[in-house]
């Protein structure tokens, strides 16, 4: 459980003070992605050793805003972390929406969030966090949330970077279809993964541009976390126990992200996983906890771009 409880807005104040002084102690370091972009990247935790027959992978977790890997895939990373892969979760936005409700303004929600998600991902025990930001404003802590300063076609850019230079075998991002996860941050995340998986695959197309080569990727699993008009068809699911110690991990996670709602949030969002997992299994003797979602497989570069 966190330390340290705060109402809100009365202790946003104090919360914010310490997300400042916290962030203020750790260090990070900037790899440039394209012309625009780099990533701030905050090493967490080392891998851990994987059993002797098993080859670990490389996984790259994109997340419009600091809580969505917790939501999505609190279990899913952590049996990544389990047996023995390289997780690194990528923010895309800072979170800057001001949750004025809530004592936060655009100016003081991004510290916060980052500073949030900086612990939630020790708790994972994720070995790297990393956040996107416009290299012309370095002192900015990331994109700000509805994309208002996104350059226009610069997400295909950054998507085929992206994966060309990390190398993930396994991607996850957002679903990019709108009418699946309907918030406009998900939605042009899941575009830059369509990119990622799509066009950041192609041995041939763009060698001059982007010289290093993807090799890996074998898997795009796409979340829906604001499920819009259309349900994400999920086709991968990691199951759990919604009683047992993985459920309890989740938890703690989701609890961290105080400013969205702590503990309160993490039982909603527990109670959706054993909803869903709940109409999956219903009828067996034991009903389980289900993240879902909609994978792709390779051979990816021989499948048609992705809609
Ligand atoms: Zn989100």
């Amino acid at each position: 459980m966190p330390e340290k409880f705060y109402t809100f807005p009365e202790g946003a104040q104090a919360y914010i003070q310490t997300a400042e002084n916290e962030m203020a102690q750790v260090s990070y370091s900037l790899e440039r992605v394209t012309e625009t972009f780099g990533i701030r990247w905050y090493d967490i935790c080392h891998a851990k050793k994987s059993g002797d027959n098993y080859a670990p992978q490389q996984v790259l977790y994109l997340a419009p805003h600091s809580d969505d890997m917790e939501i999505s895939g609190g279990v899913t990373t952590r049996a990544h972390v389990q047996r023995g892969d390289h997780v690194q979760e990528l923010l895309v936005t800072c979170g800057s929406a001001g949750r004025s409700n809530r004592g936060f303004s655009e100016k003081t929600m991004p510290i916060v969030r980052l500073w949030e998600a900086y612990r939630a991902a020790q708790i994972g025990e994720i070995q790297r966090l990393g956040v996107l930001h416009d290299l012309s404003e370095p002192e900015k802590l990331g994109l700000n949330e509805w994309f208002s300063d996104f350059p226009d076609g610069e997400y295909a850019r950054l998507g085929v970077n992206l994966i060309r230079h990390y190398n993930p075998h396994i991607l996850y991002s957002p679903h990019p279809d709108v009418d699946v996860d309907g918030h406009p941050d998900h939605a042009l995340t899941g575009e830059i993964a369509q990119w990622a998986a799509g066009w950041g695959t192609e041995t041939d197309f763009y060698k001059d541009s982007f010289p290093a080569t993807q090799t890996h990727l074998d898997s795009w699993r796409r979340y829906a976390v604001w499920e819009a008009s259309e349900k994400l068809s999920a086709n991968y699911y990691t199951a759990y126990d919604p009683s047992g110690p993985y459920a309890g991990d989740k938890m703690r996670r989701i609890e961290v992200f105080q400013s969205q709602g702590g503990v309160n949030y993490a039982y909603s969002i527990l109670s959706r996983d054993e909803y869903v997992g709940g109409m999956n299994t219903v009828g067996n003797n034991k009903h389980l906890s289900y993240e879902s979602f909609n994978e792709i497989k390779s051979p990816i570069v021989d499948t048609p771009r992705w809609k």
